[in-house]
């Protein structure tokens, strides 16, 4: 095992390497491709509650713009690093392609824990990242939307000093904000209920019935908690649940061989989606390792915290009656172990498709904030329902003819339609 720290924007690249090499993309394109086109990197000083001032980093990455403009989350994050925010703006720019929208790739951060700040100090955390970057990003340029441990109200805060600075309403400056307030309907499902409609397929094409399957999900966020709704209502059953515990450092995992209940549990979850460790256990759930959540005997995995949990050395520990694993999260699954788990015959609905739901449902938002009319729920959730079952036929399509995995499928597809863009503008 090497000692070199993981690095996410590595893998980014090493994936990107392979589809250019089957794409055989000459070197001005993934030269082009291979890096952020803009990156921004900033400090933003908050004055905190007990009127100490402290100096917080900040990142916009701007990956590729050749399709649209670019569209991606700002994460709040204690560990985040600057490679893990390129990697995650080069698979936006992915994601939007797959998916097939007339969109770039970006994604931003900044590091800090909101678990030890109060609502205030975010708030002066989200006005002063605008204050740093609101030259180079804007509705037509770089649009944001929230990601970890940000929501609608950071996104509106951000919204707020946007249009302070500039005097003028401007919705579109980011996507996620509050409905009623520029939001759309369904942007709170969109995530959760895409990777379900990508696994509802991927089951068709397995001939299996959703009410016959258990599955065990990491986190217990937003996108997991919605993927769980819908989920429960095709007729499976969640066996197993892993979070974060503040308190203790670490994470465990709730098993309830009968099935966990949304409705027991959201009451016991904080805003972060970090389960109450005592009050579950008095629900009667089992509390395990964090970890336990891969090793259990079910259908269905799905990581949906945060990236590489999925490694070389826990990949044994997935068990042999799993036939789907959908990435909810960015990035779950190392490399390595993506190889194995494909030899293992599991079928793996990769992030790029999996977790699409969420900017589908934002580029929703930008289309009704430029016509100022807003669809009803059932709208959305409909159209989501198409974008995603057609993204997901048409790279199943590609994976069958050409004999690969559907994230090969994925990245083929995506760069293909990217590289072409720029070349079409002249870029390379
Ligand atoms: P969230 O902040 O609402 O929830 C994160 C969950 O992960 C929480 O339950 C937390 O307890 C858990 N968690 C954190 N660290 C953990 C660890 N080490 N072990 C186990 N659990 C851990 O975040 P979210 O919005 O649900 O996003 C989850 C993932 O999905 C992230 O990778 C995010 O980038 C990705 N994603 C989110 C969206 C979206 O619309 N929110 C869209 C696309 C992708």
């Amino acid at each position: 095992m090497s000692d070199k720290p993981f690095n996410l924007f590595e893998v980014a690249q090493r994936q990107f390497d392979r589809a250019a090499d089957v794409l055989n993309l000459n070197r001005p394109t993934r030269d082009l491709l291979r890096e952020p086109v803009r990156e921004y990197h900033f400090s933003i000083p908050v004055r905190m509650d007990d009127g100490e001032m402290h100096i917080f980093r900040g990142f916009r990455i701007q990956h590729n713009d050749a399709r649209g403009p670019g569209e991606g989350g700002i994460r709040f994050h204690p560990l985040e690093t600057i490679d893990t925010i390129r990697a995650l703006a080069m698979w936006m720019t992915w994601k939007c392609a797959v998916a097939d929208l007339p969109l770039g790739g970006s994604m931003g951060g900044v590091i800090c824990d909101p678990h030890d700040l109060s609502l205030t100090e975010q708030e002066r955390i989200c006005r002063g990242w605008v204050r740093q970057i609101s030259r180079n990003v804007g509705p037509v340029w770089d649009v944001a939307a929230p990601d970890l441990m940000t929501g609608s109200q950071h996104m509106l805060w951000m919204l707020d000093e946007y249009e302070t600075i500039y005097g003028l309403r401007s919705p579109g400056f980011i996507t996620g904000k509050p409905v009623g307030l520029g939001g759309s309907l369904g942007r709170v499902e969109a995530t959760g209920y895409g990777v379900i409609i990508a696994i509802r397929e991927a089951l068709k094409d397995l001939g299996i019935k959703p009410e016959k399957t258990t599955a065990s999900i990491q986190g217990f966020g937003r996108v997991a908690q919605e993927a769980i709704r819908l989920y429960q209502r095709l007729g499976g059953t969640v066996v197993c649940i892993s979070c974060w515990d503040q308190k203790d450092r670490t994470s465990y995992a709730f098993f309830n061989k009968n099935g966990i209940r949304l409705e027991e549990l959201l009451p016991v979850t904080n805003s972060f989606g970090d389960i109450n460790r005592t009050e579950a256990e008095k629900l009667g759930y089992e509390c395990l390792p964090g970890d336990a959540w891969l090793e259990q005997d079910v259908e269905i995995l799905l990581p949906a915290a945060i990236e590489n949990q999925i490694t070389s050395e826990n990949v044994k520990n997935i068990n042999k009656r799993v036939k789907i694993l959908a990435e909810g999260a960015h990035g779950p699954t190392n490399p390595e172990a993506d190889e194995i788990i494909n030899e293992q015959g599991i079928l793996i609905i990769p992030d790029l498709l999996a977790n699409a739901g969420g900017v589908i449902c934002d580029y929703f938002e930008q289309v009704q904030g430029n016509m100022n009319y807003y669809w009803k729920r059932d709208e959305i959730l409909g159209k989501l329902d198409v974008q995603m079952t057609s993204a997901y036929l048409s790279l199943n399509d590609f994976a069958r003819k050409n004999n690969i995995p559907l994230r090969d499928a994925a990245y083929i597809i995506a760069i293909d339609r990217v590289a072409q863009a720029c070349h079409e503008r002249g870029w390379s």
